[in-house]
């Protein structure tokens, strides 16, 4: 155990926490060039393209130290966006030290110090590194300073490196062996162990990636999940050494991953602690905490013929995805799909992307929501996500909505504008701290969903991109929210009614109203497009008739042209949706979603 360290590495996004991990990798020879690819821990191909990690990755390497001994290294990834910070707290539990990546050019960020908090939080050694040392705009000392006075780290400890070109890339490893701490525990004690990720293999089912606190695990032995309360047969362990290297044990402090015949990912919980069923432990790991959905959308196919494929779809993506949740739902106008809860924008978006791309399936995705907590009339309560359960106004007696403590770190010029920025979005309160550098930390409280909408483009775009956010969620608080109905030639579309703040309900609806004016097509007669409240109309705007008839130019004669030209339009259909007498193209939906 003494020659084991078990570590993540948090950094605020795009200071280089995947290119430093693939050095890492590579100077530990844990694989050959051959084998090699860029960010070899960024899986799936929407990370690569976004350069975001969205699902963890573990890896074991052997590093030949200067003391003359062999370490095992357990490089625990951490996703890298702020909706994913459940993740990121269970692989911060299975580590005892984390290497703290800082961009030299670009300092201390608000991702920065909210991970600074959360290892604190699970007690973790810190070895800050200072990274991209060989760009021109980079000031070491100004972000020694930084690491000092906003993390309160020590600075001499900060080790500057590229990891671009492998400057200093050794003196991490040593810094690893010699800074942070080996793991503790008893093996002999009854099996204690933490389930902090899992992915779906299709051929072995679950692969469950596991941390050994107490005990030793072999194969055969069987396990049982002590929140879950469900037992599984252990038929292989062993390190993940980019392929899977089975062992005849894992033993207290060890890092592995375990293959159960656990048939998906939604049949266990992340953050769970497993334990022999023959000889347990009497308490679990503390601190854990189930995956918390806060954001809600259904999510319908274009055509009704992709119903089967969407349902498989989902199937798929949740059986790799623990944090998806999905139920049945239907709408008037766009017939059945299904209530999705996520974890956060970006895991939407990541969801959407994977349904089109992976799947090809062509989608119309509602507004998203927080949830609602209703107090109603006759002393009940309920939890609403979906504007088509909200109730009639007049049996509400209050309503409240989760607020957030969001904290925004911006250049000093930029502070009056944030602070704009955040009680247009019904902030209740902002403070402000003077970083060093010249840079402030606003700290704001407000509603989730106001973030949700429109929140962090505007953000970038007044700090000229130097903005940076992060978030926690607080507690619920009272609110007056309305159901705001959008109508298509008096038609109300069910999937685009969304739920708001009383104050905002009237812009929304508003750009709603022009957006679907701009994208959906000119009809033969005129389309007037209404958001209301109840039966109150709150925006309207209107599209214009056409009479134009794209056949006419055929002179009537030439069928088999017009009909060419009629199979043509029926094409561009596919991606249209017909309600009533009006089509609403994709697009249209899309951009209504998007406030930029
Ligand atoms: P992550 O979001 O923290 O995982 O960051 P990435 O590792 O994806 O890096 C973000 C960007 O910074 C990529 O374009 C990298 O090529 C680049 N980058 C990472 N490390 C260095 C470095 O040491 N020097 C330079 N010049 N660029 C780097
Ligand atoms: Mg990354």
């Amino acid at each position: 155990m003494k020659l084991t360290r078990n570590f993540c590495i948090i950094a605020h996004i795009d200071h280089g926490k995947s290119t430093l991990a693939d050095r890492l990798i590579q100077a530990c020879g844990g694989i050959t060039q051959r084998e090699f690819h860029d960010q070899m821990l960024d899986s799936m191909d929407i990370e690569r393209e976004r350069g975001i990690t969205i699902k963890s990755n573990t890896v074991t390497l052997s590093y030949a130290a200067k003391d003359g001994q062999t370490y095992q290294l357990n490089l625990i990834d951490t996703p890298g966006h702020v909706d994913f910070s459940h993740e990121v707290r269970r692989s911060l539990m299975a580590a005892e030290g984390a290497l703290m990546v800082v961009d030299a050019s670009q300092g201390v960020e608000a991702q920065t110090v909210a991970n600074l908090y959360l290892a604190l939080e699970y007690d973790l050694e810190l070895l800050p590194v200072i990274n991209k040392i060989d760009l021109p705009a980079a000031d070491v000392e100004r972000v020694r300073e930084e690491i000092d006075a906003d993390l309160g780290l020590d600075p001499f400890i900060a080790i500057p490196v590229s990891a671009k070109t492998g400057q200093g890339i050794e003196d991490v490893l040593e810094g690893i062996v010699s800074h942070l701490p080996p793991p503790q525990g008893d093996p002999d004690a009854p099996l204690k162990a933490l389930i902090f990720d899992a992915f779906f293999d299709k051929y072995r089912g679950v692969i469950l990636q596991c941390r050994i606190v107490d005990g030793t695990l072999k194969p055969k032995d069987t396990i049982h999940f002590m929140h879950a309360d469900r037992d599984f047969g252990v038929d292989e362990l062993g390190y993940n050494q980019f392929k899977l290297v089975p062992k005849k044990q894992l033993t207290a402090g060890e890092v592995g991953y375990i293959v159960a015949g656990v048939k998906s990912v939604q049949d266990i919980e992340i953050g769970d602690t497993i334990t022999l069923a023959d000889r347990p432990t009497a308490t679990p790991i503390p601190g854990y905490q189930p995956a918390r959905q806060v954001v809600f959308s259904s999510v319908y196919p274009m055509s009704t013929d992709e119903y089967q494929d969407l349902t498989k779809a989902l199937e798929k993506l949740a059986i790799n995805d623990a944090a998806l949740t999905y139920e049945k739902d239907s709408s008037a106008a766009l017939g059945f799909g299904f209530r999705c809860g996520f974890l956060g924008l970006l895991h939407l978006d990541v969801i959407q992307e994977r349904l089109q791309r992976e799947f090809d399936i062509g989608l119309v995705i509602s507004a998203p929501s927080v949830k609602y907590k209703l107090q109603l009339k006759d002393g009940s309560t309920i939890d609403i996500d979906n504007p088509s359960n909200w109730p009639d106004p007049s049996t509400i007696d209050a309503a409240s909505e989760p607020y957030i403590r969001a904290q925004i770190l911006t250049p000093e010029e930029y502070v009056g504008p944030v602070m704009e920025l955040c009680r247009d979005h019904r902030s209740e309160s902002q403070t402000m701290n003077y970083l060093s550098a010249g840079r402030v930390e606003v700290v704001s409280e407000m509603p989730l969903g106001e973030v949700l909408f429109d929140f962090y483009g505007k953000l970038k775009m007044i700090t000229r991109g130097y903005g940076s956010f992060d978030y926690v969620p607080i507690e619920y608080r009272k609110t007056d929210i309305v159901k705001v109905d959008i109508l298509v030639n008096r038609e109300p579309v069910d999937a685009l009614a969304y739920l708001v703040h009383r104050e905002k309900s009237r812009a929304r609806a508003l750009h709603y109203c022009e957006q679907l004016a701009e994208e959906i097509p000119r009809h033969q007669f005129k389309i007037p497009i209404q958001g209301a409240i109840g039966g109150t109309v709150i925006a309207r705007s209107t599209i214009q008739a056409v009479r134009k008839d794209v056949t006419a130019k055929c002179y009537g004669g030439d069928i088999s042209r017009k009909k060419k030209l009629l199979e043509k339009q029926k094409k561009g259909k596919a991606k249209m949706k017909q309600f009533g007498s009006v089509t609403i193209p994709q697009k249209a939906f899309i951009s209504v979603l998007r406030a930029e």
